[in-house]
Order: C-alpha cells, then sequence, then structure tokens
C-alpha cells in the first residue's frame, strides 16, 4: 500500500499495530525495514502511480445480458485519465451535469514490469498483483456521447485500493459491492469472459505496459445509481476493503 505521511508518499506493508515501511532493498526491490507508522498518523492512498488506467468495458456475460448489449468477440477498452484516481475513504463529487452515476465494482490488476506484445502464456509473470476499483459511471452521458471519455472521466470516478495484494493465484478471486449496507454486485475471476492472461495479451498488443499501470477488469451485474450521501464499499477477503462516499459538488 502507499501511505501519506507527514506530506510525504511512502510505500508499506499494512501490521496490525501500524503500516511498515518499505525501503530499497537489493536491485530496486522494495523490502520492508523497521520503521512503523501508527495508523492514525497516516492516511491510505492510491496504492500505486500509473502511467496509465486502462478498463475492460463488457467482461461478464450476465453484465452484458443486463445491459441488454451482445457479448463481444473481443474485450473493448478505454480509459480513464490519471486525474480520475482517488484514494480509499476519498469523497467522491457527483457532477453537476449527471442525473444517473452509477457504481461499477471491479478488480483491478497492477502492472509489475514493463512488456509489449505479451503472449498469453507470460502474461502473469507481468503481474504485480491485484487491487480493487470502482469505475464510475455517468450512466447518462455515456448513452448520450456514444463514446466514454466524459462519463467515465471525472476526477474521482476511479477509487482505487486498499492495496496491492501480491503473491496470489488469481482464478479463486471474488470480490463483493455494497451501497450502503445492501450487497448489491458479487464478482468472480472464474465468471470472466476474458481471462486476466488473455487481457494483459490484447492491451499490451496496443500499448506498452509500465509499472504500476492499472488494469480495471469490468463489473459484474448489479451496478445501480449513487445519490450524494450514498457509500459504496467494495470488499475482497484477500485485498481488502475499498469505501467511498458520493457528496455534492
Ligand atoms: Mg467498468
Amino acid at each position: 500500500m502507499r501511505i501519506l505521511h507527514k506530506n510525504e508518499y511512502l510505500y508499506a506493508v499494512e501490521e496490525e499495530t501500524g503500516y511498515s515501511l518499505l525501503g530499497r532493498g537489493e536491485a530496486g526491490k522494495l523490502r520492508p525495514h523497521d520503521t512503523l507508522i501508527p495508523k492514525n498518523e497516516a492516511k491510505l492512498m492510491v496504492p500505486v502511480n500509473p502511467s496509465k488506467i486502462i478498463a475492460v468495458g463488457l467482461n461478464y456475460r450476465n453484465h452484458a445480458q443486463e445491459l441488454n448489449l451482445p457479448v463481444p468477440e473481443n474485450p473493448i477498452l478505454f480509459l480513464k485519465p490519471l486525474t480520475a484516481l482517488a484514494g480509499p475513504g476519498d469523497k467522491i463529487q457527483y457532477p453537476v451535469s449527471s442525473q444517473q452515476v452509477d457504481y461499477e465494482g471491479e478488480l483491478a490488476i497492477v502492472i509489475g514490469t514493463k512488456g509489449r506484445c505479451i503472449p498469453e502464456d507470460q502474461a502473469l509473470e507481468h503481474i504485480m498483483g491485484y487491487t480493487l476499483a470502482n469505475d464510475i459511471t455517468a450512466r447518462d452521458l455515456q448513452k448520450k456521447d456514444g463514446q466514454w471519455t466524459r462519463a467515465k472521466g471525472f476526477d474521482g470516478f476511479c477509487p482505487v485500493g486498499p492495496c496491492v495484494r501480491t503473491g496470489i493465484e488469481p482464478e479463486e478471486l471474488e470480490f463483493k459491492t455494497y451501497l450502503n449496507a445492501e450487497l448489491c454486485q458479487h464478482g468472480k475471476v472464474s465468471d470472466f469472459i476474458f481471462t486476466i492472461p488473455r487481457i494483459i495479451a490484447f492491451v499490451s498488443e496496443v500499448m506498452t505496459i509500465l509499472p504500476g499501470d492499472i488494469i480495471l477488469t469490468g463489473t459484474p451485474p448489479g451496478i445501480g445509481p449513487v445519490q450524494p450521501g450514498d457509500t459504496v464499499r467494495i470488499e475482497c477477503e484477500a485485498i481488502g476493503v475499498l469505501e467511498n462516499e458520493i457528496v455534492k459538488y
């Protein structure tokens, strides 16, 4: 995870009693050292510093049905601007130009090593780990514009966190999205239309992926609108909790 402590951005690992800082060891690899920052002295930030945020539009068969769209042959890609990023706990402003803003709970891939035209059988080697994201979307503007830049691109429309979970096999990963206390989405990697290696291969055939880049893997069925005052909470046992409140602009 990445924390803000006394005006400094620091990489750290969560311990029961605080955040244990990571320093650069041999070969520039991050490794833990002795400094422990108490949790009440740090703010959790977006866990990485990406060069781009790539997103897959439709990756669950049942979500395609929910939106009345055909199941795509290839992943549909779009980008979200870096200014859309928000950290765990950050408040998300409801834009004045939209009357329907939806949450989209998603699992996100975090890239570990640079690559271009990566074959599927080498894709997992380029992954640092996994995190959670909310691909917040102004649904009315998405329909009106015919493309998605404005609808998906507002400041704060991409909360990411709380940490990058490394060293896990993705096949078993699942997450749940709650609007306030109500369970709305249950996403499983095993329900993906496009596997994680397929997504990496497809994206990297188009653009070089760089360490820290984030790839949102699509949202399962159960999307719905938010209002100012609502809280969206995305939970994954292996990764943690990403929670953000929607507020008036
Ligand atoms: Mg999405």
